[in-house]
């Protein structure tokens, strides 16, 4: 396989290393200094950068903007993920930068999932402004009381009844909870506990101002909380949400889970045709 890297790619490095030189390195105190004044003046930690909010129209105007999404109907151009790695190698070496480029987690899997497995209906109310930047989403998989490596073990229920589907469970290191702009949760839950181990599992879109669903804490990693961005313990209790939220249908939920985790990106479309994980 040939892994040089294409013209096209070798252009967005070079406008991206020096958008990072020219804003991103150089704001790095900035960054926290914003973050840490907003607890003490505001005594909120968890309110979003005016830093990231300020860039991300230039970054956009200089081409650098949803870099991530693989080719499809919203992304003629997309790229392929040969040509997108060095690029999140570039973003990644800080770790707010992705979101100024709108190609951080879990968004993007967020949206490739949404722009894969949603109806026209979900793309336009929650896809849309995702890939504006306007808006944030989570992604509600791993639960504390079973070993979530395995997610074959996640126990939260999503029940039919006439035409919505009431869910409850609790998830935990939900990334991104813990910011007032993310609106929406794609959750993996159960919908039959009888079916064979791989089916047993959907995804569900979740509205976060949806009634039963409460942000309880943000847990910490090595001691630090990731404020604004946070990975939390979120409630789901008798949260009811319309049957039309279900992405691709019960019974789902792997084989999205394998798309969300393995982008295609040449190959759009395909992934909806592979078959349940093992
Ligand atoms: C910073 C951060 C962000 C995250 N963001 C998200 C997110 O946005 N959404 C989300 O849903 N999750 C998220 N996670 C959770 C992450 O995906 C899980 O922690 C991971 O999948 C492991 O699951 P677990 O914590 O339940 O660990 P466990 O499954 O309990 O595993 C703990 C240890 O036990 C081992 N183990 C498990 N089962 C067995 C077995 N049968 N035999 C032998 N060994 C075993 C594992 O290998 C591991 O070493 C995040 C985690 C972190 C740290």
């Amino acid at each position: 396989m040939d892994f040089e890297y294409s013209p096209r790619c070798m252009e967005l490095r070079e406008k991206l290393n020096h958008f990072m030189d020219e804003y991103i390195y150089p704001n790095e105190r900035s960054y926290k200094d914003e973050v840490d004044r907003n607890g003490r003046e505001k005594n909120n930690r968890w309110i979003p950068t005016k830093i990231i909010e300020d860039l991300k129209p230039i970054a956009r105007s200089r081409g650098l903007w949803n870099l991530f999404l693989p080719k499809s109907d919203r992304a003629p151009e997309g790229l392929s993920n040969l040509d997108y790695a060095p690029l999140c190698e570039i973003m990644g070496r800080i770790p707010w930068a992705p979101e100024v480029f709108n190609c951080s987690a879990p968004d993007t899997g967020n949206m490739e999932t949404i722009e894969r497995y949603g109806s026209e209906e979900h793309k336009k109310q929650w896809l849309e402004p995702l890939l504006r930047g306007e808006m944030r989403s989570a992604f509600a998989m791993t639960e504390p009381d079973v070993a979530s490596s395995d997610a074959t073990n996640i126990s939260t229920s999503i029940e039919r009844v006439g035409d919505e589907y009431v869910i409850n469970g609790t998830k935990w290191w939900t990334s991104g909870a813990g910011d007032p702009r993310c609106k929406i949760y794609i959750l993996m839950g159960k919908t039959d506990g009888d079916a064979p181990r791989h089916s047993q599992q959907s995804m569900i879109l979740v509205p976060s101002d949806t009634k039963g669903v409460t942000v309880v804490r943000p847990l910490s990693v090595f001691g630090y909380d990731d404020a604004p961005h946070g990975h939390c313990e979120v409630k789901f209790e008798n949260v009811r949400v319309p049957a039309s939220n279900m992405l691709l249908g019960e019974g789902r939920g792997f084989e999205i889970a394998q798309g969300r985790l393995g982008p295609l990106s040449k190959a759009y479309g395909a992934s909806v045709s592979l078959s349940h994980a093992s």
